[in-house]
């Protein structure tokens, strides 16, 4: 049996320029730029102040509400500045700026040593942990679902083309993503937990099936796009189908980054608060792509010099190609979201200078659509604002993953017009 979901995409992967380049630390600059918004909620309130000392792991902004995050400094040194500036996903945030002074000494938490479920997830909640695929919802949050589940799920299936910093860590940190999925397991009190991972990746595979028992099995999944999302991976393992506007848990799961397993390890085991992760730089246009560890705060400035960014590059996205956000500059700085920054060729970019064209009526795009929808359909409910229409024809189900942008012969800007349908629908209060 082959596991997967229907419909999607079989873009070009692109992982070949990085895979084979195992993580390394990433030379962390002078300065730090960290947000304090780095996480889907509340942003974190700041806790220093300008002039104060701070070491690695000391706690700079303090979690809003329950649905918010800790917070961390990734270096040790003087807090300089507290300024407001654009997030990689072009958002406006306050940042704690400090002078790094290189001795990078550590304040991390004491170690638990065989903690029970609620000692895990206050844990979790203490050290900041959020979902390090790049959706960054608070991972206590999820650990604390309102309904009984049954099963965990860890994605290792890292679907979006070019990154690879998922993959280099299932090889490089197996039995420690092993030990961070069983302190999971304990804090939901299930017995089953499946790791999905696609089969573009049979070295990965065996590593960790190496370690696989009965109770955390390997899955390796059919290589499509978005093979990754949340519904589509429960479905392809569980066969449970998430209803529109439900939650996983609803239907007995939980799924959670493969990334976030190994953060949860160290939590637990070393104390140590989520302040630096895994990244992948990749792209044509960059001379030095791989995997780096890299602490939150580094500019993309920073990385675009030490990855030799070169003058071909005509786009620069923060994360994958699919989802990902184009960047207008180099301004932002890395976060617990920033599983790549991609620098891109011309060729590369698949749009081109092709001009959009009218819809021809193909159904391309509702052929591919994981979600089964019919997204021209509702491109035409919202040139119409028409919210009442693009609910009718589910808009706010959309992943907004772009598999219909991407088969679209007419070049139609779809996944704009699902984010403007959800705001219409959200407006109009339909
Ligand atoms: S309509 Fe939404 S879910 Fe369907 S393919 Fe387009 S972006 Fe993906
Ligand atoms: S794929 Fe493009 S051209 Fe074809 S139906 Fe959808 S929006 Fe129209």
């Amino acid at each position: 049996m082959r596991f997967t979901f229907r419909r999607g995409i079989h873009p070009a992967d692109n992982k070949n320029i990085a895979k084979d380049v195992p993580l390394m630390d990433f030379p962390t600059p002078q300065t730090v730029s960290i947000p304090l918004s780095q996480h889907i909620g509340a942003p974190a309130a700041a806790v220093v102040a300008v002039g104060d000392e701070v070491k690695v792991g000391t706690m700079i902004g303090k979690a809003a509400s329950f649905v918010s995050a800790n917070v961390f400094s990734s270096v040790s040194g003087k807090v300089t500045d507290i300024v407001t500036c654009r997030t990689a996903i072009g958002a406006k945030a306050t940042h704690i700026v400090i002078e790094n002074d290189g001795a990078y000494e550590e304040d991390f938490l004491e170690p638990l040593l065989s903690p029970d479920a609620a000692e895990i997830k206050s844990r979790v909640a203490e050290a900041g942990i959020v979902g390090m695929g790049g959706a960054t919802f608070p991972t206590h949050v999820k650990l604390s679902p309102k309904t009984p589940v049954d099963v965990l799920i860890i994605n290792a299936a890292e679907c979006e083309p070019y990154i690879t910093c998922d993959y280099r860590l299932s090889l490089e940190k197996t039995s420690e993503i092993f030990k961070g999925v069983e302190y999971m397991m304990t804090a939901l009190g299930v017995e089953n937990a499946y790791i999905g991972i696609e089969e573009n990746k049979p070295d990965a595979i065996a590593k960790l099936s190496a370690l696989a028992t009965d109770r955390i099995r390997v899955i390796p999944l059919v290589t499509k796009y978005p093979q990754g999302a949340e519904k589509q991976l429960i479905y392809a393992i569980t066969g449970r189908v998430v209803p529109e506007g439900a939650l996983p848990s609803d239907v007995g799961a939980v799924v959670d980054n493969v990334h976030t397993a190994f953060a949860i390890y160290e939590a637990v085991e070393l104390g140590k608060p989520s302040f630096m992760r895994a990244m992948t730089v990749s792209g044509k246009a960059c001379t030095r792509p791989g995997n780096y560890w890299v602490r939150n705060g580094v500019g993309y400035k920073d990385i675009a010099a030490y990855c030799g960014e070169t003058d071909d590059a005509k786009k620069v996205i923060s994360g994958g190609p699919m989802m990902g956000f184009a960047q207008t500059d180099l301004a932002p700085s890395t976060g617990k979201g920033t599983s790549s920054l991609l620098f891109l060729t011309e060729e590369e970019v698949s749009s081109g200078d092709k001009p959009i064209s009218a819809c021809i009526n193909c159904a391309s795009c509702a052929s591919h659509c994981p979600m089964r929808l019919m997204p021209m359909f509702i491109e035409r409910a919202v040139e119409a604002e028409d919210a009442a229409l693009a609910k009718k024809y589910h808009a706010l189900s959309c992943l907004e993953c772009g598999c219909c942008a991407y088969v679209c012969p007419a070049r139609r800007p779809l996944v704009t017009a699902m984010r403007r349908a959800k705001k219409l629908i959200k407006e109009k209060g339909v």
